[in-house]
């Protein structure tokens, strides 16, 4: 299994070289912390961390 990396603008996990969300390259393999989103309206997590997609997030990205 290949070790997802955590984009480190928008926190959105990955396993590809590229965040499939912002398009960014500055991925990081340190992190922790798995949010995963899928009602984005309802969820106070979301709101919290500024998330407004549904999908896999990082809650700390090193
Ligand atoms: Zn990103």
């Amino acid at each position: 299994m290949v070790k997802e990396l955590a984009c480190r603008k928008c926190k959105t996990l990955t396993t590809d070289r590229i965040c499939p969300n912002c398009k960014s390259k500055d991925l990081s393999p340190n992190w922790s912390g798995l949010i995963i989103i899928e009602d984005i309206d309802r969820s106070l997590v979301a709101k919290t961390l500024d998330i407004s997609k549904t999908g896999r997030y990082a809650l700390k990205v090193t």
